[in-house]
This record gives structure tokens, C-alpha cells and sequence, in this order.
């Protein structure tokens, strides 16, 4: 593979710019990968970044589970990686790996090992009715980059638990204490 392309693209996790090494690339780093497969996984996301990605035809999760082992093409496109870090996992024996005739076919549980981080506690948000301060609360575009989070995972995250939303001139707002819940900030390195 050619490592003279640089293509610069924007991280459907973080949305931080990047230097990716081939087109196929949609997220800065294993992390934020990792991250938007916990996400997928926890909400049950078919997959976010597929279904704004042409020509690639969408993956039922649920189905993909079911399999024993994956084809390098989905592990591609179901966990958001370039083939090239893909292979770099099975040349280390990070993924077990079957071969079928002259295709290689990576165990589901062993690549789904490398992406499962630490869950945290699921806990139900209070429905105490309150007075909303604007201090307290954050725009969709100041979630996204204190949570690292994609606009999609988002508001998908605030229809799936009801999250209150506030309109304030041209903003919509979410109370910070509200996202904490199922959100952690992340470090900015
Ligand atoms: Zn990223």
C-alpha cells in the first residue's frame, strides 16, 4: 500500500482533523474508534458513520454478533478501521483468525474484546422538575467536544434517555449535569 497518500479528514468520533493514511480511514485513533464502538454497542447504533458513508451498505448489528467470525471487509466497516491497522492486528495475533479456502475470517469475540472498554453504570436521570440555569448547561457543538462525542451519537443519546433540551436565542442547550450521567469528559491531549 502506497504510504505517500495524506488525506486530511475530519474524525466522525471527535471531529478533530486528521492525516489519514487511506480513504477509508473515519477516525483519528484506535481510541476514538474504540469509543464509538462502546457507543454503538451500548445504544445498539446500527452503525453511525456507515450510514453517512456512500456505497457502503449498512450492517445489522445485531446479525454481526450472531457470527462467529467476521470478513475483513466487515471488521473494516463495522469497527472503523483501516485494513492496514487490520492486518497489523492479525500479524500480531491480536485477533484469532480462521482461514476458509484462501479468505481470512477474524473471530467476532476477539476483535469485540479489543474494542469493549470499562462500562460505566448505567443510572436514570432525575425527573425533578427545576429551575434551568444557562451556566449549567452546554451547547450541542461544546457537548461534543467536551464529551468527544459525534453529533449523531449525540442527540441519539438524548432522545434514548429523554434528555431535556433548551432553546435560548439561536442555541439549543443540554444541562451539562444531565449528559455527566452517561458521559465522561474527555482529556484533551
Ligand atoms: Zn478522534
Amino acid at each position: 500500500m502506497s504510504s505517500n497518500i495524506r488525506i486530511t479528514r475530519i474524525c466522525q468520533f471527535c471531529s478533530q482533523e486528521f492525516t489519514a493514511k487511506t480513504t477509508k480511514t473515519k477516525f483519528c485513533s484506535l481510541k476514538c474508534s474504540s469509543k464509538n464502538y462502546k457507543l454503538i454497542t451500548r445504544h445498539n447504533i446500527v452503525d453511525v458513520s456507515n450510514k453517512e458513508t456512500e456505497g457502503i451498505r449498512l450492517l445489522d448489528f445485531e446479525a454481526v454478533k450472531k457470527r462467529d467470525y467476521l470478513s475483513i471487509n466487515n471488521c473494516v466497516q463495522f469497527f472503523g478501521i483501516s485494513r492496514r491497522t487490520l492486518y497489523r492486528m492479525i500479524t500480531r495475533n491480536d485477533v484469532e483468525t480462521v482461514k476458509l479456502g484462501r479468505r481470512k475470517f477474524v473471530s467476532t469475540k476477539s476483535i469485540e474484546a479489543l474494542f469493549v472498554i470499562n462500562e460505566p453504570v448505567d443510572v436514570k436521570p432525575a425527573q425533578e422538575p427545576q429551575i434551568i440555569d444557562l451556566n449549567e448547561c452546554c451547547t450541542i457543538t461544546q457537548a461534543q467536544a467536551f464529551y468527544g462525542i459525534s453529533q449523531t451519537g449525540l442527540y441519539f443519546l438524548i432522545k434514548k434517555h429523554s434528555i431535556r433540551k433548551f432553546t435560548s436565542g439561536k442555541f439549543t442547550y443540554v444541562q451539562r449535569k444531565d449528559l455527566d450521567i452517561y458521559l465522561k469528559s474527555i482529556d484533551h491531549e
